[in-house]
């Protein structure tokens, strides 16, 4: 492989920036300062140096995002925060994007990679990658709409989804409209856009807050403070596939 096609997948720059650094005499193979971009390097056993230290070969990066309120997912917006700008410099790459969406105003779980293809494998309607949700709804969750939810609503626009599994953890009195809040949690098998916001509309109810809890196989943990991140284990990544 090239060595400035390296110096870019680790991260140390885009192609442009890392032909400076090379300029600058600043990398090492094997022990020779190297100037030339095209230098062709085995990515798997070469020892490459920038500015004496080591760069180990990674193609792809997986983070686990608690996410918080008040950013949006995408990897670009003129007005909002984005999730990845959340990242610290040395992980922040330009090629890193959100897996799936997340509401401005919803938190919880989202992935960051720079994997294209496991991306589109957790996005893809048709592997009904399951994802489940903690909610606060105003209101008082009945075993009517459990069942409504079971069976496979119609939205308010006329789409139809799957059946999702509800499960009502506390109903308390509360200073919402209705006078009352319940703490549910719910399972869905897609992700279409607003889908449980848009799910309890269609059966009258509001979503208060919202909080994505699981993906897949991958949970968040309760130990990763909401806007903070951690770098995704090899068996975590696994599990995902
Ligand atoms: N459903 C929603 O309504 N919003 C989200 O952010 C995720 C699922």
């Amino acid at each position: 492989m090239r060595l400035d096609k390296y110096l870019a997948q680790v991260g140390l720059g885009t192609r442009s920036e890392v032909k400076i650094i090379l300029k600058k005499g600043r990398v090492s193979v094997g022990g020779e300062c190297v100037k030339d971009g095209r230098f062709q390097v085995d990515k798997n056993a070469t020892t490459v140096m920038c500015d004496g230290k080591t760069v180990t070969y990674q193609a792809y990066y997986y983070y686990l995002l608690n996410k918080p309120q008040g950013v949006v997912s995408a990897t670009k917006d003129n007005v909002f925060k984005t999730v990845v700008e959340l990242l610290n410099k040395e992980d922040l790459r330009a090629d890193i994007f959100p897996v799936g969406r997340l509401d401005k105003n919803t938190e919880g779980l989202l992935i960051l990679t720079n994997d294209g293809a496991l991306g589109h494998d957790l996005t893809q309607p048709k592997k009904h990658v399951e994802k489940e949700y903690f909610a606060h709804i105003d209101g008082e969750v009945t075993k009517d709409i459990i069942a409504q939810f079971a069976q496979g609503l119609t939205l308010k626009n006329g789409e139809k989804v799957k059946p999702g599994e509800l499960f009502v953890e506390k109903t308390y009195p509360a200073q919402t409209q209705s006078g009352w809040m319940s703490e549910i949690r719910i399972i869905i098998h897609e992700g279409k856009f607003h889908q449980v916001k848009r799910m309890f509309e269609a059966v009258g109810m509001y979503v208060l807050y919202l909080k994505r809890t699981r993906m897949g196989n991958l949970s968040l943990d309760d130990q990763l403070e909401v806007g903070k991140y951690r770098v995704l284990s090899a068996d975590e990544i696994e599990r995902l596939k």
